[in-house]
């Protein structure tokens, strides 16, 4: 998912709310939606569908206020419909609040029965509104906003990295692994009005600085006295989600001091030292191979061209829910370029093999188009475990390499060879230090305990 928050009096927040998701559509493309604060007042809209089917200039004009949190989804837990889309909205002693979430809670279950001994009720089934009743719920016991919401994080297991809006003031914070990203931006040199977003590009696309990102474990509380930064939790352990690196972020986006188009560039290198072939041409898989096959080629000397043409107007085939749509999406999506494949030895380059299905079909586009050796090469390792922070890879037994060797793999895909990129080799051009890195989709490693009923529910 994406999220989104901005403090800004005087400013239109609803329409900087809009193009701030806009630029995180990518991160999710079920629903999206706005809240937004006059001082007590508060006004929301949310719906299904990507952020500009839902919303229109006289939507946004009805969206008043000094401040405002918007959200992208796309499920992981809790079904595609429009009651769990996002904010989730909870009423208190001290008024509403808005809460939108990127990450998955590990202990959805308990947080339901503590919400329900305190009797109050849901409406939704997401671990959003759990966490917005939590909150709601430290508030009502006397609390004020900040300590009500540290009370109530210290309730939630697993990854949480979340926008709210208050009467009194926006809060960013993430969960003390700091599985999913969250930066701070601001509209001014001297700050005063702030923006919150799941990535830089989020802040790139209304003018905003990137100050820095929100530390794990921390909460930044962003009201008319300026920015306040607590460590709601004294032993914080960074685990980012090496796969946002990998894949799921965008491109132009920066973590760990670099945009990750550079980073993805960098690891294609490391897959052409790790296991290049003799070959023609290299070409991207489009959009989130290509800086990789880029590295790659720059890397071994042979030449990158694009093989692939991406229809720009079909979503992520991987982010609509059922396996069905999954089949259908990809045809509309990508058409090789005949002239360029044929006859030629091709390597094609992707971050990532999943289910292996999408890859299936490319390769055998290729040869269709006259590709007469068909290599791939993965800029990340073998997915074997399923995600329970947010990223939705489904249950075990749909992961193609938790069954198959790679051996295998290649010949269900029907490829002449297939390399993946080495486990330390991608930690190695990841960071100088590996282990802040959460990588459990590779290793089943999981830095954050997962509750033995949910695990056996994803795993095979
Ligand atoms: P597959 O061959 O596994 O069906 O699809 C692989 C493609 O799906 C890759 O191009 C990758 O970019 C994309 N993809 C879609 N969703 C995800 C996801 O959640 N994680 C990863 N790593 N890749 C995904
Ligand atoms: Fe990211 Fe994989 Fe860890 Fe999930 S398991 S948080 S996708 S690295
Ligand atoms: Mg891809």
């Amino acid at each position: 998912c994406g999220v989104f928050g901005i403090y800004a009096p005087g400013e239109d927040v609803a329409k900087l709310t809009y193009f701030g998701l806009y630029a995180l559509q990518h991160r999710g493309q079920e629903s999206a939606g706005i809240a937004t604060f006059e001082s007590e007042k508060l006004y929301l809209y949310k719906d299904m569908g990507l952020v500009s089917q839902v919303f229109n200039e006289s939507i946004l004009s009805e969206l008043k206020g000094n401040l405002a949190v918007g959200h992208t989804r796309y499920s992981t837990t809790g079904s595609s419909r429009v009651v769990n889309a996002q904010p989730a909205i909870a009423n208190s002693r001290l008024g509403s609040i808005a809460v939108a979430h990127n990450g998955n809670l590990v202990n959805t279950p308990q947080l339901r029965e503590e919400i329900t001994r305190r009797q109050y009720s849901f409406v939704t089934t997401t671990d959003t509104e759990l966490i917005a009743l939590a909150i709601a719920s430290e508030v009502d016991s006397g609390k004020n906003w900040l300590d009500a919401c540290i009370s109530a994080f210290k309730m939630c297991e697993g990854a949480f990295s979340l926008t709210i809006g208050t009467p009194a003031g926006l809060m960013g914070v993430r969960d003390p692994h700091g599985i999913r990203p969250l930066v701070i931006g601001t509209l001014d040199t001297n700050p005063t009005r702030y923006v919150l977003a799941s990535e830089t590009c989020g802040l790139d696309i209304i003018g905003a600085e990137f100050l820095r990102e929100v530390k794990p474990g921390e909460i930044v509380w962003i009201t008319e006295d300026g920015l306040q930064s607590i460590e709601w939790q004294s032993q914080p352990s960074r685990k980012l989600c090496v796969f946002e690196m990998i894949y799921f972020a965008r491109p132009d986006s920066q973590m760990e001091g670099e945009s990750l188009y550079t980073y993805r560039m960098r690891i294609g290198r490391v897959l052409a030292k790790e296991s290049c072939v003799d070959a023609d041409l290299v070409i991207g898989v489009p959009d989130s191979g290509i800086p990789a096959a880029i590295g790659f080629s720059q890397e071994s000397n042979i030449s990158y061209m694009e093989g692939l043409i991406k229809n720009r107007y079909v979503g992520r085939t991987f982010i609509q829910p059922t396996q069905g749509m999954r089949e259908a999406g990809i045809r509309m999506k990508l058409n090789p370029l005949k002239d360029v494949l044929q006859g030629k030895r091709v390597i094609m380059v992707d971050d990532s093999i999943v289910r292996g299905t999408t890859s299936g079909k490319i390769v055998k586009a290729l040869r269709d188009a006259g590709a007469t050796e068909v290599h791939m090469r993965i800029s990340s390792p073998p997915v074997t475990h399923p995600c329970f922070y947010g990223i939705d890879t489904d249950n075990q037994d749909q992961l193609i390499a938790a069954k198959k060797s790679v051996a295998e793999i290649a010949q269900h895909i029907g490829v002449d060879s297939l390399a993946y990129l080495s486990w330390e080799g991608m930690l190695q051009a990841t960071h100088e230090d590996p282990q802040s890195f959460c990588s459990a989709c590779f290793t089943g490693q999981y830095p954050i305990d997962v509750p033995e009923p949910i695990k056996r529910s994803k795993l095979m």
